[in-house]
């Protein structure tokens, strides 16, 4: 389930080291190395998978978990105001490190950062129509 050639399966094999503030036997989170704020910290399934979709939904609800404990612990680690919680699933969504990880990013009041909206390209202008086609869909692929 380890990847050689994958930086975060690297981690996991005490290969490369890292601040790591939880550990257990299907997942595990660290500091990043180049934090976006204080205490930036990066939450993983230890076995390797690249996206979202790939995780089997076990896995996810306990890397939910650990991700809903440390966003507490890390937010008041470094006394933040806020945090932005996300991952970025996919190339095209801006995912560099192909394993999939949970950010979270401390907010600060008037820290100059942005709300999650501002990830996205260009807004699109959907109709009502438009959108239930689209919730259709979703509806029967989930
Ligand atoms: P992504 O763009 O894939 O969602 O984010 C990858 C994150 O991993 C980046 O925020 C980057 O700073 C972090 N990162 C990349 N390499 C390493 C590393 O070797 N150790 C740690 N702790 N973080 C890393
Ligand atoms: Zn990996």
């Amino acid at each position: 389930m380890s990847n050689d050639d994958c930086i975060f399966c690297q981690i996991v094999d005490g290969d490369i080291p890292s601040h790591t503030v939880f550990e257990d036997d299907t997942a595990m989170a660290f500091l990043d190395a180049n934090p976006l704020a204080p205490g930036h910290t990066l939450v993983i399934p230890k076995a390797h998978h690249e996206t979202l979709e790939d995780v089997p939904e076990e896995t996810a609800a306990h890397v939910f978990g650990v991700l809903h404990r440390l966003n507490t612990s890390v937010q008041h680690a470094v006394d933040a105001d806020a945090a932005n919680v996300a991952f970025n699933d996919g190339e095209a969504a801006g995912q560099e490190v192909p394993h999939v990880h949970g950010h979270i990013i401390p907010r600060f009041d008037a820290d100059g950062g942005s709300p999650i909206h501002a990830v996205a390209g260009q807004r699109p202008d959907l109709t009502d129509a438009e959108l239930d086609e689209i919730a259709e869909e979703i509806h029967t692929t989930r």
